[in-house]
């Protein structure tokens, strides 16, 4: 005989907004959830660390400008955002960080590169115009409300402009548990494939995966807002 167990309610994800997240995983008192429609793994909202715990573990990871190895890292976002824009766009480097080393790689391209930062460049002027392109390393990850974010973002965006993300996806659940890239606790949503598609279509963008662990989106070159 099969006993079905009665199923907890499912929790609004985050990042799409469906009333899909289940409990994914339970890890050192850290729960995590599994949209069923986005595929997004999150952390428990009541669990999202707090602003101190933030600041402390951001100042911690400094990546240098100068550091051949942090600049090998971001070439491939680099690259892949400079094949596709013009000669001399303007762009902002959202969630820059403390040592914009993707800014100054772009910069040397031609483009102009604005810098944004709720941390180290809090600038509100920044977030008061329209840009060619936009650029997110290891940004998206530390998002406390993914729709949010990106439905902002979506209005810095000229339309035909350009988001390029980077982060690491979520593929294998098997090694959740002792994946590295989980156990900083202030990477609390973690994306997949599918996830950027189910975002895409949100916002009408047209999405590209030119390389491991990027999503690049382009935005409409006419804008009709979010979707519900
Ligand atoms: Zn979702
Ligand atoms: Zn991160």
């Amino acid at each position: 005989m099969k006993i079905s167990l009665p199923r907890l309610p499912a929790i609004e994800c985050p990042v799409c907004l469906a009333s899909a997240g289940r409990l994914f995983a339970s890890i050192g008192g850290r729960d995590y959830l599994r949209c069923e429609d986005c595929e997004a793994t999150f952390l428990c909202r009541e669990q999202l660390p707090g602003p101190e715990r933030e600041s402390t573990e951001y100042r911690q990871h400094r990546n240098q400008c100068d550091d051949p190895a942090y600049r090998a890292f971001l070439r491939p976002l680099a690259e892949s955002l400079l094949a596709r824009l013009a000669p001399g766009r303007d762009g902002l480097d959202f969630g820059c960080g403390p040592d914009p080393a993707l800014a100054a790689m772009i910069r040397e391209a031609g483009h102009r590169v604005g810098l944004y930062d709720p941390l180290f460049h809090p600038d509100p002027e920044a977030l008061q115009r329209r840009y060619d392109f936009i650029t997110c390393s290891e940004v998206v990850e530390h998002f406390h409300h993914p729709a949010w974010e990106f439905a902002r973002l979506d209005t810095l965006l000229k339309p035909g402009g350009w988001l390029g993300i980077q982060t690491t996806f979520q593929t294998d659940d098997a090694s959740f548990a002792r994946w590295n890239y989980r156990r900083d606790p202030t990477h609390v949503v973690f994306y997949r494939p599918r996830t950027f598609e189910r975002i895409a279509l949100r916002h009408d963008w047209q999405l590209f995966f030119p390389s491991r662990n990027i999503a690049l989106l382009k935005s409409a070159l006419i804008k009709q807002g979010a979707r519900p």
